[in-house]
């Protein structure tokens, strides 16, 4: 290994002993003529060692530093749908205002939220929420005086501009600066990173077990050295990390459910300014980055002939499961077969369970309940449908959003628009 990249280990592990596990579960890998520094979404770090040796340690330690915390917070998975350079961006910012407040001496062309006039301390759905909102320029560095930068037009940005990386501009591309690698959630050098992937990645069960050492490190480091020895944000997160996981369509569904309401709300004017609640973080439903707030939830419960009542049954203490982590008092509940069953009424999250009045057993059509539910006032957010057959859905997506709970043996979505998530029979798979 290069002698500047261990003495930059040696930086880490001393200003951060928690995140040995980490550090070292790295698999460092020289790759000549790379000109940089990365690691890949599978825990592969590349580096050339001319770069590395070029480069001042402490400002290594930090590009260290930075790639661990994307690992830790796992930016890769939580990109989902996102344009990757811009998550890249806003997962930089996310990393690097954690970085600074556990006073790292980061160097100063890291990407900072306060260089792009946004708010510390926010996660990086909602900085990427932010940066989307200022289109094109979101992609260019921040505005320095003397910068001479050429502002365009931010009516003319498009998916397709945002996508494209454009050649780096002052601080090299390495980590820290919008250019991480795949642990970022965005490959920069793809097919280098698929081959060192291939030949030398730590398996995401590995992966998964670095992090929860990491977790455990950092709860018995709080233990001896005390409280303030760990940034707040890092506590926080070995606390959600090492409490007890959701089976993983549960996983799928909150994530589902996450991603829908963020979607609605991104565009509210106070949303993405506020950050998001630590209860929702600790209950492990509500993903990082969702603010605690309300919505308006309807429900409505596929009630045709092939529904059987263990199904429904389920469906209902699902419903009921939502509602009680999202926090919400009262709820929309409707059942449908191939019309509308029974009607909306607002109900108490309580109701659902035990209720087992079912009204239907006829075909499937999911067009009647979702018309309706236009007409409802409260308007609902979001509109959880839980159905286990092939059914008639409208051509058009309706104006909330849809999550589709796929109970039983169902394999299909039911339309192109709104979220699928399969529900296994087993609470354990
Ligand atoms: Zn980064």
């Amino acid at each position: 290994m290069s002698q500047r990249l261990a003495l930059a280990r040696r930086l880490v592990q001393e200003q951060a002993p928690y995140w040995s596990s980490a550090l070292h579960g790295f698999v460092y890998v020289a790759v000549k003529g790379c000109k940089t520094m990365f690691v890949t979404a599978k825990g592969v770090l590349g580096y050339d060692p001319e770069f590395v040796d070029r480069e001042d340690e402490a400002d290594v330690a930090c590009g260290l530093a930075h790639e661990i915390v994307h690992f830790l917070l796992g930016h890769p998975a939580r990109r989902q749908h996102r344009e990757p350079r811009l998550w890249n961006k806003a997962a930089d910012l996310a990393t690097n205002d954690l970085l600074l407040r556990a006073k790292w001496p980061l160097p100063e062309w890291f990407l900072f939220p306060d260089s792009f006039g946004l708010p510390a301390a926010c996660s990086a759905e909602v900085y990427y929420d932010q940066l989307t909102a200022r289109g094109a320029d979101a992609h260019d560095a921040p505005k320095k005086p003397g910068d001479g930068d050429q502002a365009r037009s931010s009516s003319e940005a498009t998916a397709k501009q945002l996508a494209s990386p454009k050649p780096h501009r002052g601080p090299p591309a390495i980590p820290g600066g919008g250019c991480c690698g795949g642990i970022s959630g965005a490959p920069y050098r793809q097919e280098i990173e698929e081959e060192l992937d291939r030949e030398h990645a730590r398996s995401a069960s590995a992966r998964e077990r670095l992090r929860r050492q990491v977790a455990v490190q950092i709860r018995e480091h709080v233990k001896t050295a005390g409280h303030g020895s760990v940034p707040a944000d890092l506590v926080e997160w070995a606390h959600v990390e090492l409490t007890p996981r959701l089976p993983t369509w549960q996983e799928e569904l909150s994530s589902a459910i996450a991603a829908s309401v963020g979607r609605i709300r991104s565009g509210a004017t106070d949303y993405s300014l506020r950050r998001p609640s630590r209860r929702s973080l600790l209950r492990g439903v509500l993903r990082p980055g969702l603010v605690d707030w309300a919505p308006e939830v309807a429900f409505v419960i596929d009630t045709s002939g092939s529904m059987t009542l263990p199904l429904f049954q389920k469906a209902m203490q699902e419903a009921a499961r939502i509602a009680r982590v999202m926090d919400l008092d009262e709820v929309w509940l409707a059942q449908a077969d191939a019309v509308l069953a029974r009607p909306f009424a607002r109900v108490s999250p309580r109701s659902l369970v035990g209720n087992l009045r079912i009204s239907g057993r006829g075909g499937t059509d999911f067009r009647p309940a979702l018309a309706r539910a236009h007409q409802l006032e409260p308007f609902p957010d979001l509109v959880v449908y839980f159905t286990d057959g092939d059914g008639a859905a409208p051509v058009e997506p309706p104006k909330f959003q849809v999550v589709w709970c796929l109970i039983g043996e169902h394999t299909r979505r039911p339309a192109a628009w709104g979220r699928p998530v399969w529900v296994a029979d087993s609470p354990h798979s």
